[in-house]
């Protein structure tokens, strides 16, 4: 099992040192060649707007698109979110705000409790607000009253960071019940 990261651009490089961590093979992704390669993707934080003009410019948005219909799973964590939700690749049926908390000021990390994890301390980084999500997302935790993490079918969706968090639990969780691979660590 091949997990790639999405290294357009953003914090690529923390989800490929989590991927190490818990020995899984892993890829950096800039090209469709090494996208074709992999069995699961995720898609980092960073700066959407950047991110989805690179995605577009490459085409790699339509292999994206093509390889999730066929069963690839995907997580996607904070820009990676708004990459996902219905006005971009519109690969889970979620609305979501940009920027909605403020600006890098009202950056903040706060306690979270997920369904089947546990209590994490999740990272918050000019992060989008899930405004609507569709009766078939299953929503796994709340922040405030605002679903923070869900998912779909193959698709996760974190607006934190797990990849700046201590615990590899979110990772864990994606390659385990998403991508339904043995992890040893
Ligand atoms: N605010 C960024 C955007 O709109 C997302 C921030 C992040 O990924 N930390 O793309």
């Amino acid at each position: 099992m091949v997990v790639g990261v999405l290294a357009l651009q953003g914090d690529f490089a923390e989800h490929i040192n989590i991927l190490h961590q818990l020995d899984v093979d892993s890829l950096e992704v800039r090209t469709i060649d090494q996208l074709e390669q992999c069995d699961a993707l995720i898609i980092p934080g960073g700066e959407s707007t950047v991110m989805w003009k690179l995605l577009t410019e490459t085409g790699i948005d339509q292999v994206i698109i093509k390889k999730a219909r066929e069963g690839m799973p995907i997580l996607g964590t904070c820009a990676g979110a708004i990459v996902l939700s219905d006005s971009h690749l519109n690969l889970i049926d979620i609305t979501v705000e940009r920027n909605a908390y403020g600006s890098q000021l009202q950056s903040f990390t706060d306690r979270i409790s997920i369904e089947n994890i546990g209590e994490i301390e999740a990272i918050f980084i000019r992060a989008p607000l899930i405004t609507r999500a569709g009766d078939d997302v299953s929503i796994l935790a709340h922040h405030k009253e605002n679903p923070v993490f869900v998912h779909k079918g193959d698709i996760l969706v974190a607006t934190f960071h797990p990849e700046l968090q201590e615990s590899c639990c979110i990772h864990k969780y994606f390659l385990s019940e998403v991508a339904c691979c043995s992890i040893e660590a």
